[in-house]
């Protein structure tokens, strides 16, 4: 199948991907989900190596390559179990990035995107509310013109790469009245006077940085809105769809990782005279486990593939969000169970992976919400099109 997909040249730079990841990253893991916090120099090496700029254009510093290597890049992330330092990584990249490359300026583009590029400047997005994610039209957050800025007040929460970050991409309503077509992208420094954070704490993730964000009257330029003035709602149903394939690669990911690793624990581990992979009860469950993870990989490659040709996936997005996910969290579940009272014991990786692994059907788009979209497009014959 991996054929089918992967060309020698993906193949050269995951392999060259996982290296960089076991030298620079594996060592400082466990620091980083202690402490909540990942430390700057990694960034950097990320940006030296053109990791950040996968998909971007080279005009301002990418690459310009295929979905595949964002497949693999989330792929590798997974394998070195810290769902947190993952998310740190792609929230930057694939939240606040794909913002700024789709509806920023060419001015902006060159304040923020090349040296997001380069490892030299952190996004974070922006648009969960402690009144409510699910329903994002219901923000409250507002952003009001005077002269040539805006004046920003509200609260966001849940943010990721939320207190460490160096800019914010943030969605407030520039006109309240009109609901989810009164929503605009605004893009602001961290130091500009009146952003305040809180770090929160929390099940998992914990390498993560996750942040409560305060704006008390934030003054920006006004040249700091992102592409049109109430088109907000659209930008972000639109980037929805990478988030979720997203979501839902890195669930097929760690899922594959947790098999892996509990098939060979069960190869060594013995009980009753024998190595346990040789109890039918076992052997069943993993070949079920194994064919779940399978299905989804093989459905997200080929939504990752259409996404690659310029299809606009939503519905296939979601999808893989929702049944990708639920089976990650089915197959943690089991593998933990297959190594005994070792698999609850931090030193071994499933009770990390547990915690991980439970944000996936909430972060992005709870399964609940996920369903009504499924359903509004099969049973409704609901079409959503991309931001013009
Ligand atoms: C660790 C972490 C990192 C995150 N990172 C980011 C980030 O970087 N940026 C960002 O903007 N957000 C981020 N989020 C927020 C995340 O996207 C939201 O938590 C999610 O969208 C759900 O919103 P909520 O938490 O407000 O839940 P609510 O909307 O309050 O939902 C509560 C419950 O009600 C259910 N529900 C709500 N509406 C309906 C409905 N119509 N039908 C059926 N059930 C419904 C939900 O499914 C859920 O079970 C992050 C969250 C976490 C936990």
């Amino acid at each position: 199948m991996n054929n089918m997909y992967f060309t020698e040249e993906h193949e050269l730079f995951r392999q060259s991907f996982k290296e960089f990841l076991q030298k620079e990253v594996v060592p400082h893991i466990d620091k980083w989900e202690e402490t909540g916090t990942v430390e700057r120099f990694i960034w950097k090496k990320f940006g030296d190596m053109g990791i950040f700029g996968l998909v971007y254009p080279e005009a301002y510093g990418g690459m310009g390559l295929d979905t595949f290597y964002t497949v693999i890049l989330l792929e590798e992330l997974q394998k070195i179990n810290s769902g947190g330092f993952a998310a740190n990584i792609w929230a930057h990249t694939y939240l606040a990035m794909t913002h700024v490359n789709a509806e920023g300026s060419h001015e902006i583009k060159e304040k923020y995107l090349t040296p997001s590029i380069t490892g030299d400047k952190i996004g974070c997005l922006c648009i969960t509310e402690p009144f409510g994610g699910s329903d994002v039209a219901g923000m409250r957050t507002t952003a009001v013109k005077e002269g040539d800025s805006y004046v920003i007040n509200g609260s966001k929460t849940f943010i990721t790469n939320g207190v460490y970050s160096d800019y914010l991409v943030v969605a407030a309503k520039t006109n309240p009245e009109l609901g989810n077509k009164g929503i605009s992208i605004f893009i602001m420094d961290r130091d500009t006077p009146g952003i305040s954070s809180t770090k929160l704490d929390k099940l998992g993730w914990r390498a993560s940085d996750t942040a409560e964000i305060a704006f008390d009257n934030v003054k920006i330029p006004a040249s700091n809105l992102m592409g049109e003035e109430g088109k907000g709602f659209p930008y972000i149903m639109q980037h929805f769809a990478l988030e979720r394939l997203i979501m839902g690669v890195n669930a097929h990911a760690r899922a594959e990782y947790a098999l892996e690793y509990a098939k060979q624990y069960m190869s060594e581990r013995k009980a009753f005279g024998q190595t346990i992979d040789k109890f039918q009860a076992l052997r069943h469950k993993f070949a079920e486990l194994y064919t779940d993870m399978t299905m989804c990989k093989t459905f997200n490659y080929t939504v990752a593939d259409r996404l690659n040709k310029g299809e606009y996936v939503v519905k296939e997005a979601t999808m893989s969000k929702l049944k990708s996910t639920a089976m990650a969290d089915e197959v943690i579940y089991h593998c933990l169970q297959f190594l005994g009272g070792y698999g609850y014991m931090e030193e071994y990786p499933m009770a990390r992976m547990l915690r991980d692994s439970r944000l996936g059907p909430i972060g992005g788009g709870t399964s609940e919400i996920l369903r009504e979209i499924i359903a509004k497009m099969i049973i409704d014959e609901k079409t959503y099109k991309p931001a013009k």
